[in-house]
């Protein structure tokens, strides 16, 4: 046994476990109790339910809002929506799942006091977009987090979840999950009959654009640690669409959201010369992906692309063409209250860059990859579908339950289904818990079984980072830089060099090929190595340590994704330099992977993408 090994270890019991309590895990926690009267449901988070995941600082527009009730949209034509922004790659069962039953997660929302802006005359939402409606939403998360709080068992606040537990009775099942207590140092064992994972995003895979003291200023939260997949990756769940990390057009260096702009605001852009540049590659664009650049609206990842182009050329920056619009004052303040309701960092740099939009247009820039499941993206968990709407091949047991029994996942998490934002993912978790409840009920007594043995050795592994580094600091006298341990800052950034010159990053204006990504494989395995080394001088500094490791588990997933996949199919997100075009003959199918721990291989394959929305 180690240094650490006297630390407490807790035990609790839950029926339903829900991981991470972000927008998905509140949604979780909610309905499990709707439908589980008396089951024993325990959501676990790294954070604080109150102000945590990327909702943390408040949204403008909740994103996802079909307005059944007033015939504005119905579920299929978010199916379209989301599948023409995709490229034709969307799970359209779950997709739809969630379009038809968004709405009523919306007026609860509305319920429960959160301020949504109406239209006087006629008292519904005020729409920012087709689908986006606008809210006074600073308080959007703990408005959230108080409904799941009263749900819930029990609530674990500070407890960062490092691994899975697999039942040592029956192969293939979940049985729970383990941590750490970030203040405490307590370990934590979570034994459960169903574990929801909803655990966010990733942002910090590759190098971002915002370096030094500036990095924690990225588009998604800083963190979004990749738990949502490499959790479920190391049990062997399989994933889905790790490829199609998101690149976001924003305002430069404070990442200012352009939705409202673009669609309330009526903004436009320009090149650094005054001129409308998109129609300019129109030609090019279409040898590379065909009619898909004649659809309607101009998929997100074109409109990068049409941006990259024009930079390269040589005409950037990019301008968001504010000053006419910001003329009109009530334009003038909806452009400010944007930011002040979700990405106040953006005001306050424009403030200290001699930046009034009323007088000058503020540059755009494009950001780092990130990788994501409910944006304009779908990577993430392969997860079954609902019953009564998915095809034979997508349906193997609950919905959203992904390959692994007992092991369901929403948001960020699940993959195939992009556009699905704030709502949309709070009503996966719905969606989820529902399933979840459901499976609980009918295991009867056959209840999984977590194992000593691997709870105990999991616990050695968890604070071994600690250990390396009280051991490994007596070597040095000053500084940080020892022989024996690398500190997590240095792990992450080597972990954003790789992938950022060999995967697509910034530096290579997102380009990769085969050579390359099979080089930054071999980095990267280097690196999985050398985290047997890692040092932690504290709590902190564990989370860290572990954050990285999820980082770099999902990297490696997503670096055989792009390997896989030989087509550019989302240019602007990235580019194979290799195969530059979009190959509909041969590639119009998710891509699947299987990570097996045993051996430390990936298993890559096709599975078909069925169109069931006409
Ligand atoms: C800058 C920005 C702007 C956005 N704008 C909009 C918008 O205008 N409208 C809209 O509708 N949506 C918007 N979104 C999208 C929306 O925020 C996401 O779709 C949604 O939050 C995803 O929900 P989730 O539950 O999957 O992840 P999150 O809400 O991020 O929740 C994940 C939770 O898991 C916790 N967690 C992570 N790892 C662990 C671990 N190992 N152990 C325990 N807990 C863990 C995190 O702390 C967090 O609480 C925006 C997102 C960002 C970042």
């Amino acid at each position: 046994m180690g240094l650490f090994s006297r630390r407490k270890t807790k035990f609790v019991d839950s029926d339903v476990l829900v991981i991470g309590g972000g927008m998905a895990g509140c949604g979780a926690t909610y309905e499990a109790r709707h439908w589980g009267r008396d089951l024993k449901i325990v959501c676990v988070e790294k954070a604080n339910i109150e102000r945590s995941g990327a909702v943390a600082q408040g949204l403008y527009a909740i994103n996802c809002y079909m307005g059944m009730q007033w015939d504005e949209n119905q579920p299929e034509d978010h199916v379209r929506y989301a599948r023409n922004d995709l490229m034709g790659l969307v799970r359209e069962d779950l997709g739809y799942d969630i379009a038809r039953h968004v709405d009523s997660t919306v007026h609860m929302f509305d319920e429960w006091g959160l301020p949504m802006m109406k239209d006087p005359e006629t008292g519904r939402y005020q729409r920012e977009g087709k689908w986006q409606i606008m809210i006074h939403g600073e308080s959007y998360k703990p408005i959230v987090a108080e409904a799941a709080r009263k749900a819930a068992t029990e609530i674990y606040n500070r407890i960062m979840v490092t691994h899975l537990l697999m039942d040592k009775t029956k192969e293939n099942r979940v049985a729970g999950a383990v941590g750490f207590n970030v203040r405490t140092g307590d370990f934590y064992v979570f034994r459960a009959k169903a574990v929801i994972v909803a655990a966010g995003g990733a942002s910090h895979i590759y190098k971002p654009r915002a370096v030094g003291e500036g990095m924690g200023r990225t588009w998604y939260a800083p963190w979004s640690s990749a738990s949502a997949y490499a959790l479920p990756i190391e049990v062997g769940a399989k994933m889905t669409q790790m490829e199609n990390r998101i690149v976001l057009t924003r305002f430069k260096d404070g990442y200012g959201p352009v939705g409202a702009y673009f669609l309330h605001l009526k903004t436009y852009t320009e090149n650094a010369y005054g001129k409308e540049y998109e129609s300019t590659w129109y030609e090019h664009t279409k040898e590379l992906v065909g009619d898909y650049i004649d659809r309607h609206p101009v998929p997100t990842c074109l409109r990068n692309h049409a941006l990259l182009e024009e930079i390269k050329a040589g005409r950037g920056p990019i301008r968001m063409v504010t000053k006419e619009a910001f003329q009109d004052p009530h334009k003038e303040t909806v452009g400010w209250e944007n930011f002040l309701g979700m990405t106040i960092g953006q005001a306050v740099v424009w403030a200290s860059q001699n930046i009034d939009p009323k007088h000058t247009n503020p540059e755009l820039t494009t950001s780092e990859p990130y990788v994501m499941g409910s944006h304009a993206t779908c990577s993430g968990a392969w997860a079954s579908g609902p019953e009564d709407y998915a095809p034979d091949e997508y349906q193997w047991g609950y919905n959203r339950m992904m390959t692994v029994d007992g092991l369901f996942g929403a948001g960020d998490t699940i993959g195939g289904t992009a556009h699905k934002f704030s709502s949309g993912s709070y009503t996966e978790g719905r969606i989820a818990a529902k399933a979840a409840v459901n499976y609980v009920n009918d295991m009867g007594k056959d209840a999984p079984q977590v194992s000593e043995e691997e709870y105990e050795n999991l616990k050695q592994l968890v604070f071994k980072p600690l250990e390396n580094y009280e051991v490994g600091r007596n070597e040095i006298v000053a500084g940080t830089v020892s022989p024996s341990y690398i500190l997590p800052i240095q792990g992450l950034q080597r972990l954003e060099k790789i992938m950022d010159e060999y995967v697509g990053g910034i530096s290579s204006h997102y380009m990769t090929n085969e050579p390359l990504l099979s080089r930054g494989l071999e980095l990267l395995g280097m690196l999985r190595e050398d985290m047997n080394h890692i040092g932690a001088e504290d709590l902190h500094q564990l989370q860290r340590a572990w954050e990285l490791n999820h980082r770099l588990v999902a990297s490696e997933s997503v670096t055989h994704h792009t390997l896989f996949r030989t087509e550019t199919r989302w240019p602007g997100y990235y580019y194979r330099g290799d195969h530059m075009k979009l190959d509909d003959d041969n590639w119009h199918c998710f891509t699947l992977s299987q990570y097996d721990r045993q051996s430390n291989t990936w298993a890559l394959e096709k599975a078909p993408v069925y169109h069931i929305v006409d």
